[in-house]
């Protein structure tokens, strides 16, 4: 399996290399260059398999030779193996033929944890095969960061720097950043928002002397291995519910467009998936762009599910890609305009296909306390105010459907505390292996939003 990128100026490359590229060198984004088939039989025959088969079988088409069989199956194993979870990615029915997919069992409480845990053992072991090192920056909101410094803590050939918004992140995520203690982990505080933090990121990125100086590697969501590793429970969560033999469908709520496309990829390959709904928050720039076919930048509003404050949805490329009959130059001419004016609009037969695989909704901060408050009330479930955005927008889309609906639960409401709180009343406790994290020492690195003095401490602080 080749990659190709979604601006079609940019070689193609193996799996292993897309991987450790991240972004592609066009300023687009890697895709295969096919969707693989799974068959209805295939599907079928995935019923009351692991969590880590079911891993497996679906990834390997898309990973070609870049890792063995037997190789692939030990990393699958690694990944999961901190999952505190035997099913992994288990679902839990808060309502009739309605279900939560609990992404959240992972060592941060989020489910960026499902593909980071992956990454960092693949990232491992290509990297030893090939003797070399890399220095992986990520900005975040929040959730990357800490999934990524999990994933990456204390391996020897990687070195990993995660920008994030100073003052702007809560204490569990910071905490989850400054308190490892492994040398080869950086928690760089920038004076700045994530928009910000991500813009700096790019800068390095496009600075071609630098990335190949300290051989610049990316996780962020454009990394195309994390989308993959999403793609998974799509998967299992189907074939539990009934699938191949009936349609399911799914309810995400999004931001970067990452954890949604994984479901668009489930479905390409074959999965008998109903609707795919995208919900937003307040920053509802994909909604408005779903229902008007125009898709135009707004300032980002704070809100209760910070994970999600974002304007820019940067692998809302890739299905531009398809949309677009996987032609880069019209893809390339989108984001042209989207970085000169703040906005794009679609033709009309793509807008008419895009609704034609996605369903949309928003919900408001007063929905989002008050559907955290009802699943509490009526399951004694708590959820976080991502996952109540997700409720909330599934409930408006589902109507009188027969069909099961299926919401991503991408967070633990633990990590949000403060939000589910004020919510239902009860302060919600972390798990066990993290009620210490308030009493570990931090150790972070203060910045100026300032490209040169980020590079500067990049490059003396990587050890190449
Ligand atoms: C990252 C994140 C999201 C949004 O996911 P995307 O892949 O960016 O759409 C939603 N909820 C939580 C808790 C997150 O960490």
């Amino acid at each position: 399996m080749r990659y190709i990128s979604t601006r079609g100026q940019a070689p193609s490359l193996s799996f292993e290399d897309a991987m450790l590229t991240g972004l592609a060198r066009d300023g687009g984004l890697y895709v295969p260059e096919t969707w693989p088939q799974i068959s209805h039989d295939e599907i079928a025959a995935l019923a009351g398999k692991s969590y880590e088969d079911v891993a497996f079988a679906v990834m390997r088409p898309f990973v070609g030779d870049t890792f063995s069989d037997d190789e692939f199956r030990k990393i699958i194993k690694a990944a999961y193996g901190r999952f505190r979870h035997a099913a992994r990615v288990p679902l839990v029915q808060i309502g009739s033929n309605e279900f939560l997919m609990e992404l959240h069992h992972g060592p941060t409480l989020a489910f960026k944890d499902v593909a980071m845990q992956l990454i960092g053992q693949m990232f491992e072991v290509a990297l030893a095969r090939r003797g070399e090192r890399v220095t992986i920056v990520g900005a975040t909101s929040g959730d990357t960061g800490s999934a990524a410094i999990e994933a990456f803590r204390g391996l020897d050939a990687v070195d990993v720097f995660i920008l994030f918004p100073h003052g702007r992140v809560s204490d569990v995520q910071r905490r989850q950043m400054t308190t490892p203690a492994e040398a080869n982990v950086h928690a760089l505080a920038v004076d700045g928002d994530f928009d910000e933090c991500q813009a700096r990121l790019k800068d390095m990125f496009n600075d071609f002397a630098f990335r190949d100086d300290v051989r610049l590697a990316g996780v962020n969501s454009i990394n195309w291995a994390r989308v993959l590793a999403q793609v998974v429970y799509y998967f299992t969560s189907a074939v539990a519910l009934g699938a191949p033999h009936r349609k399911i469908s799914f309810t995400v709520p999004t931001g970067n467009f990452g954890d949604i496309f994984a479901g668009y990829v489930a479905k390409r390959m074959g999965l008998p998936i109903d609707r795919l709904v995208v919900a937003t928050n307040r920053n509802d720039i994909l909604h408005r762009g779903l229902q008007s076919g125009v898709f135009a930048k707004e300032g980002v509003a704070p809100s209760i599910s910070p994970s999600m404050d974002i304007q820019v949805s940067s692998n809302f490329e890739r299905l531009l890609f398809d949309l677009y009959d996987r032609e880069g130059s019209a893809v390339a001419q989108l984001m042209d305009d989207q970085s000169a004016k703040g906005s794009f609009t679609l033709s009309q037969g793509a807008a008419e296909r895009l609704r034609a695989e996605f369903d949309s909704g928003r919900c408001d901060e007063a929905e989002t306390s008050a559907t955290i408050k009802r699943v509490y009330a009526e399951t004694g479930e708590m959820i976080c105010p991502h996952s109540a955005v997700g409720v909330k927008v599934a409930q408006d889309c589902r109507g009188d459907s027969v069909v099961p609906m299926v919401v991503l639960a991408t967070a633990h409401a633990a990590k949000f505390p403060d939000a589910v709180e004020a919510a239902t009343g009860t302060r919600p406790g972390l798990p066990p292996h993290m009620a210490d994290l308030f009493d570990r020492a931090e150790r972070q690195t203060r910045v100026a939003n300032d490209l040169a003095a980020l590079k500067a401490i990049v490059r003396e602080r990587s050890r190449r």
